[in-house]
């Protein structure tokens, strides 16, 4: 088989499959921590993908804003919130009851 890699219009089960690929890859994306064989794939996902671009930029805000108060007390309803919100990411990208890392 075949795959082309030009996300042909028309084939919308393609690109589904390239987003849900891509997702399990962001978190490692921001931190610069792709796998050298995917990352050609997630940059051009990225290309192409509104929404996998808004969570990474939500992805480098909420560490942004972690960096942020590392050092400092942590309020505890800040932090619960902010746990919370982490696992909200982490289920946005796809993990599949595993720890949300993407696997090398
Ligand atoms: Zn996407």
């Amino acid at each position: 088989m075949q795959e082309c890699d030009a996300n042909p219009p028309g084939y919308p089960i393609v690109r589904r499959i390239r987003h849900l690929r891509t997702k399990r890859y962001l978190s490692a994306y921001i931190d610069d921590e792709v796998p050298t064989r995917a990352r050609p794939g997630v940059v051009r996902h990225l290309s192409e993908c509104p929404e996998c671009v808004a969570m990474v930029e939500s992805l480098r805000s909420a560490r942004a804003a972690l960096r942020r108060v590392v050092g400092q007390p942590v309020d505890p309803l800040a932090a619960g919130r902010i746990h919370r919100y982490a696992v909200s990411i982490d289920d946005a990208a796809g993990s599949s009851g595993g720890d949300g890392f993407a696997q090398s």
